[in-house]
């Protein structure tokens, strides 16, 4: 077969200098398919129409934006909120394994592989795989197992197999290893569902492409509802899909600022945080080359959150590509201020968000710092403003803030710190 034309190819795996596929030569073929399946089936008029369908009628599409008043007042600006949290089963994760499920059938792979953390991933999987009736197994280390125990018995009783994880510190890092394990074993008739905007190509164009459903709808909304952009948008990164779902449907609307929020931990300083594009080195993680918290050696640096969704390593490369650019900006929050966050919310709108989520919301209320200056060789892109956005009070600003899930899942966590 020779070369297809650069055209051909019309999905990224650069952004600028990150992505890429630093994996096993076995793994090629099988992104070469699931990239070539993609490009054909994002082109196809039914498969859109049958996402749109499913997205609608069963997930509940498009999700409200909600002008957020009392919250307006305290952060002394306009804030509307893009309401994921009110997606079947509570969180923006479900656009993408619902996407993903779809395309797996269209590929023939009746057998469906994620990972998962908290569970969240793997909670949207497995209800994508039940709506579809595939097979799914779902890898989770076996300490997470023990933490999240509720989402263990959901994924069972939605027919999925939960496979626990006993290598190293047995939480996600270890569970999206085992699950390339098993693509690489297994891509002939099955999937691997990879839960955030990261991972080899196509994962990070593929993953955002189907969360580009939050930032076209909000975009549109907002547009509707105050017949102009907003200042800012501003959203939580862990891997970063929510946050790239919403920043791409304004990346092009250059008066429109980008500020993703990632966790800050027990503190940047305290080494015990979760902020790679706040403080991290270039370097290698499941497949991409991003923006990664390791050691002087390469090694990978455990990340800590009180929030599980924002508890990794690493984030997508096209946040670190953003962030390089200059044309996004990652600002970091800490534990404290997210729960302080997260309990404010509830009693200004009635909302409990998730906690990945009230790092956003802390941010906006003025609790964050900004990105520090990077500690490796790629430094974060700071505006030397030193303060957060939240501070310029002004009842002009007009922001957008994803509101990514809802937070039932982090009653317990909240509460016990009472
Ligand atoms: C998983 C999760 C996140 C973090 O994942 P991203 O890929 O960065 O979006 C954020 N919010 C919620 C509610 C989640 O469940």
């Amino acid at each position: 077969m020779s070369e297809p034309a650069a055209t051909a190819r019309p999905l990224d795996r650069r952004f600028g200098a990150y992505g890429g596929r630093y994996v096993p030569e076995t793994l090629i073929p099988a992104l070469d398919e699931l990239e070539a399946a993609w490009v054909e089936a994002r082109a196809d008029p039914a498969f859109a129409e049958e996402l749109a369908v499913l997205l609608r009628d069963y997930a509940g599409r498009p999700t409200p934006l909600y002008r957020a008043r009392r919250l307006s007042e305290a952060a002394g600006r306009t804030v509307y909120l893009k309401r994921e949290d009110l997606l079947h089963t509570g969180a923006h994760k479900l656009n993408n394994a619902l996407g993903q499920a779809l395309l797996a059938r269209r590929m023939g792979k009746a057998r469906i592989i994620a990972e998962t953390g908290a569970g969240q991933h793997g909670v949207a999987t497995a209800t994508a795989c039940a709506l579809l009736g595939l097979e799914c197994v779902v890898y989770m280390g076996s300490e997470d197992m023990r933490r999240q125990r509720p989402n263990v018995e959901r994924m069972g009783l939605l027919g999925a197999e939960v496979a626990p994880v006993e290598a190293g510190a047995r939480t996600l890092k270890e569970a999206v290893s085992e699950a390339i394990r098993d693509w690489v074993t297994n891509a002939g008739h099955s999937h691997y569902v990879l839960g955030s905007a990261v991972g080899p190509a196509p994962y990070p164009a593929l993953v955002r492409d189907l969360q580009r459903v939050i930032g076209d709808e909000a975009r549109a909304q907002i547009l509707a509802a105050e017949g102009r952009l907003p200042d800012r948008v501003i959203a939580c990164v862990g891997g970063g899909s929510n946050a790239i779902g919403t920043f791409v449907a304004f990346a092009a609307d250059a008066d429109v600022e980008l500020i993703g929020v990632e966790a800050a931990g027990e503190g940047i300083d305290s080494g015990r945080h979760s902020a790679p594009l706040s403080t991290g080195a270039r370097g290698i993680l499941h497949g991409s080359l991003s923006a990664v918290m390791q050691d002087t050696d390469g090694q990978i640096v455990e990340a800590h959150s009180v929030s599980a969704g924002l508890d990794y390593p690493g984030s997508g490369p096209e946040h670190a590509h953003l962030r390089d650019s200059g044309r996004a900006r990652y600002v970091a929050v800490t534990d404290d201020d997210a729960v302080a966050a997260f309990r404010r919310l509830c009693r200004l709108e009635g909302i409990v968000p998730a906690l990945e989520p009230a790092h956003a919301v802390a941010w906006l209320l003025g609790s964050g710092v900004e990105a520090a200056a990077g500690t490796g060789p790629v430094t974060a892109n700071g505006d030397g403003a030193g303060l957060a956005g939240g501070f310029r009070a002004s009842n002009e600003g007009l922001d957008l803030l994803t509101l990514s899930g809802r937070g039932d899942k982090d009653l317990a966590e909240v509460l016990e710190l009472g």
